[in-house]
């Protein structure tokens, strides 16, 4: 009998999801950073081991919402715990007692999943301070996302409480979202890196073309600012911000594609598009209905 399910995977901004999610599925899939909230939309990872299949999403960070970007990014996790037959709760283990997950996520009541409490970042805390929190949380996890230590002991905890079912995709599928999805959010990844301040998050990134048939490949993609003085700060003096960014997204989309890439990359200004829900769905983004925002 086989094993399968969806493992939900949640927690405050910059804990460490999407790293956890790359590593679990190893193969980078979702786009990791400094900054927070760089995850925006609920990324599918798929790991399919003997006879356990674990369809992992990660999500945007539970977050109160202030604008129109933010109140998508919060229902999509949301719809992602629902959804959940495994909840991996993230938490820093360097900052002290986790709150209760319905807390955290700001929801009536815990949800109906079995959760599982990950403390990630132990390579950041002393031997002591683990021994106190291992003590202190028994049936917890402790990992550390990064670096791979614990990463065993939660996959097993995580088959354990998935149900028995047929697989859900095949055997063979890392990830549900297409290569055209990926190539953005790695351009988004650059800029991310690149930019500082308020600029990164007004960034989003769209592939207009993508031709796989070339060689090199050839895609053509538009990164959206908010304001023109944003535009100047993208492309930099003669273009040299422009060039560096669009060299940084290259060498980071090539392993994806297996192949060198040619990225033709435009900027455009699409004015205040984080507060504007046409734009939202455009970028890809389902906003929670008005009434219940
Ligand atoms: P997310 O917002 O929860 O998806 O967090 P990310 O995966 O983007 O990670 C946020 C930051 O924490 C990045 O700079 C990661 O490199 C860092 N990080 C993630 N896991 C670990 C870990 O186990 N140890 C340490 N020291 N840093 C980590
Ligand atoms: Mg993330």
């Amino acid at each position: 009998m086989t094993k399968a399910g969806i493992v939900t995977v949640v927690g405050a901004p910059n804990v460490g999801k999407s790293t956890l999610l790359n590593r679990v599925v190893g193969q980078k899939l979702s786009i990791t950073s400094p900054k927070p909230q760089s995850t925006r939309d609920r990324i599918v990872g798929i790991r399919t081991d003997g006879q356990v299949q674990m369809v992992f999403f990660d999500t945007p960070g539970l977050l109160t919402p202030s604008y129109d970007l933010q109140r998508a990014m919060r229902s999509t996790a949301l719809r992602a715990l629902e959804d959940a037959d495994v909840i991996v709760y993230l938490v820093e283990a360097n900052q002290g007692a986790p709150k209760p997950l319905h807390e955290a996520a700001d929801v009536e009541r815990e949800p109906k999943a079995p959760i599982i409490l990950t403390f990630n970042k132990i390579d950041t805390v002393s031997k002591g301070a683990l021994g106190t929190l291992r003590e202190e949380y028994p049936t917890a996890q402790f990992v550390s996302a990064s670096q791979g230590d614990g990463i065993e002991e939660l996959l097993k905890a995580i088959a354990h409480a998935l149900p028995e079912s047929p697989f859900l995709y095949p055997e063979d599928e890392v990830s549900t979202q297409s290569l055209r999805f990926f190539a953005a959010e790695l351009i988004r990844e650059a800029a991310l890196e690149q930019l500082d301040e308020e600029v990164p998050y007004s960034v989003a990134a769209e592939i207009d073309e993508f031709r796989e048939d070339r060689r090199p490949v050839y895609i053509r993609a538009t990164v959206f600012v908010e304001r023109e003085s944003q535009k100047g700060i993208l492309i930099g003096h003669k273009g040299a911000r422009i060039r560096e960014l669009g060299k940084s997204a290259r060498l980071k989309i090539e392993p994806l594609v297996d192949a060198p890439v040619f990225l033709d990359l435009h900027v455009k200004v699409l004015p205040n598009w984080r507060r504007d829900r046409h734009a939202l769905g455009r970028f890809g983004f389902t906003l929670p209905p008005e009434e219940t925002r």
